[in-house]
């Protein structure tokens, strides 16, 4: 091991810092989909209750309905009888039958206009997010074009900074390189490269011994913090 193949994992490492860059950039006009895309989901979900809704509405408008048919009849039975009625008690029922039948058959029709108009607002509503749906689609597929778009000019310099990476990579003594890469699986982007700054490692502040300190600084080993894993590199790299 030399300063160089220490300078080289630097150099990866700020490779890595720029790729991120242009990684977050992808994600953010990512979430701009998702965002969409969630919205698109409560706004089905809205539809669907206002759809079970109107279809429980509509079964009480029905039964309300053939309710309301039978009452009606049996009210204007009772009036065309009571032209007919034989005696004063016969009269009299069919009076009561109809000062009783009247008010439940207004009740009901009242009834069943409040349901209807129930039934148009919910179908207003309907419209709304029926349009919405549509409209958010098309925007959907342009937004999803334009991200494919950044997606492809992002990925340009990721790639390029990628080869390097690769070069970088085969430049540099194999063992150091090797437990770097498997440290960098896990610290890509969270400083995988330490440095001891009094006795300690500049990340996690562990205590690291005298001689680790002098194997490191002479080549000597590839040393690594006990406490958080990182690879440590000697002061002048
Ligand atoms: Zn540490």
């Amino acid at each position: 091991m030399k300063l160089n193949d220490y300078s080289n994992l630097k150099e990866i490492h700020s490779l890595d810092n720029m790729i991120k860059v242009h990684l977050d950039k992808i994600k953010e006009e990512e979430s701009r989909i998702d965002f969409i895309v969630q919205k698109r989901k409560q706004k089905d979900q809205d539809l669907k209750e206002i759809e079970d809704k109107e279809k429980s509405i509509q079964d009480e408008l029905n039964q309300m309905e053939v309710k309301l048919f039978d009452l009606e009849k049996k009210l204007n039975t009772s009036k065309e009888h009571l032209p007919l009625a034989s005696n004063q008690k016969e009269a009299t029922a069919l009076e009561n039958t109809i000062m009783t039948l009247t008010p439940q058959v207004d009740q009901l029709q009242e009834e069943s206009l409040e349901k209807l108009e129930k039934l148009e607002l919910l179908e207003e509503e309907k419209k709304k997010i029926e349009g919405f749906l549509k409209g958010s689609l098309n925007t959907l597929k342009e937004i999803e074009e334009e991200v494919s778009e950044i997606r492809k000019t992002e990925n340009v310099p990721i790639g390029q900074y990628e080869k390097r990476i690769q070069l970088l990579i085969k430049d540099t003594q194999p063992h150091l390189v090797s437990t770097f890469l498997s440290i960098r699986e896990k610290f890509r982007y969270k400083r995988p490269l330490v440095r001891v700054i009094n006795n300690t490692c500049e990340f996690c502040h562990f205590h690291i011994d005298q001689m680790a300190q002098d194997r490191l600084e002479t080549f000597q080993s590839i040393e690594t913090c006990s406490q958080c894993s990182r690879l440590f590199i000697p002061l002048e790299a």
